[in-house]
């Protein structure tokens, strides 16, 4: 596979460009490389996939803001069945048909009567920040619309059939003139009566009411990744709407929602926490406890470390969606616990300290201070 190209570069805009920039890059190179102005041109038809695929990461904010942290790989398939990060699937006709709908006269329309994929479905889960770091099996249940066992998708009751449709001539489309973006143009668009199927169902089939689907509740298994991120989404091929005609289905995007940790906080690949450090290790060294995502680990203080001081656990960060044996680090800052409650003789022994130190430190220097400010 060709390497892809940085989604910006494609639409020619600076990576902090506005919304408004990037619509307006789009609309000017899908004109430029549109099929109908280039016809049968491979390079032009490359080029108006390629931006119409960079159009639609980077209008998307949620999309935009996955790119800008993961590159091309938060959309690629990360190898496991069925479930992934890309937009193979995507119709690229359907993103452009808001903007460009009948601005060439209807040429490269696709025919309504034929194959037509079927529409995405959205759904949403929620999983633990464990279960984003070492990645989890979950089960989905969604309404889908399955073909009618009784009418076999026709939507006509058994024994009789759909008829033509007298509006559109059975074409399913119409033709309008109407005012658009670029000036009056001619646009077709589906029948209304027959809704663009180019049939009339007369004697509707009873268990569907003319629909030829019933919906379902159906169990989906979802495979979510280890490493992956809030607001991500997994595409679950063919587990969208039915397509028409014999079109296949559409696809499922489950956005995957992941709740904070106690501990925790995630930037990217990277895990941020705190540890907490005695007084007398931060001075003398000494091992503390660290919990990493892994587990507890041992980390060995370096005397004199200060409080705040932050450390990098390295390679025990998130994994990559890609690549589970890639992944982020793990920022600890450590924190000394100053002792709230001691008993007379560790104040004592402290005390001793301090004078041993040059009480420089202490409580009576500090008043001074204060007052001479
Ligand atoms: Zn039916
Ligand atoms: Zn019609």
């Amino acid at each position: 596979m060709a390497e892809k190209r940085d989604y910006y570069e494609v639409l020619g805009v600076s990576r902090d460009a506005s919304a408004d920039e990037i619509k307006k890059a789009y609309r000017t190179l899908g004109k430029k490389y549109h099929p109908d102005a280039n016809p049968g041109d491979k390079t032009a038809e490359e080029k108006f996939k390629e931006v119409g695929e960079a159009y639609a990461v980077l209008s998307d904010p949620d999309k935009r803001r996955q790119y800008d942290q993961f590159g091309h790989q938060a959309f690629e398939n990360g190898g496991m069945g069925g479930g992934g990060f890309d937009f193979n699937g995507m119709d690229f006709t359907d993103l452009f048909g808001d903007l460009f709908g009948g601005m060439f006269g209807g040429g490269a329309r696709r025919n309504p009567t034929g194959p037509q994929k079927g529409a995405n479905l959205r759904a949403r889960i929620r999983i633990t920040f464990d279960e984003a770091m070492k990645g989890v099996d979950k089960e989905l249940e969604i309404t889908l619309k399955e073909e009618c066992e009784n009418c076999h998708g026709t939507g006509a009751k058994p024994g009789t059939s759909a008829t033509t449709c007298s509006k559109c001539g059975g074409k399913g489309q119409v033709a309008y003139t109407q005012q658009t973006l670029f000036g009056m143009t001619r646009s077709i668009q589906a029948c209304p009566d027959c809704r663009g199927t180019g049939k009339i169902i007369k004697d509707k089939c009873p268990n569907c009411y003319g629909s030829g689907y019933i919906s379902r509740r159906k169990k989906i298994q979802v495979s979510v990744p280890a490493g992956i991120d809030d607001g991500q989404s997994i595409r679950i091929s063919g587990k969208g709407e039915p397509g028409e005609n014999g079109g296949p289905r559409g696809d499922l995007y489950v956005e995957v929602s992941v709740s904070d940790h106690p501990i925790f906080q995630r930037d990217g690949m990277d895990i941020y926490s705190t540890a907490p450090m005695s007084f007398a290790t931060a001075t003398l060294g000494g091992e503390i406890r660290i919990t990493t995502i892994d587990g507890d680990v041992i980390y060995d203080v370096k005397p004199g470390t200060q409080t705040e001081t932050r450390i990098r656990l390295k390679g025990k960060g998130v994994p990559s969606v890609r690549d589970k044996n890639v992944r982020g680090d793990h920022y600890v800052t450590l924190i000394v616990q100053v002792p709230t409650k001691l008993n007379s003789e560790q104040k004592e022994l402290l005390k001793k300290f301090d004078e041993a130190m040059g009480g420089s430190a202490g409580p009576e220097e500090g008043k001074k201070k204060r007052f001479f400010k």
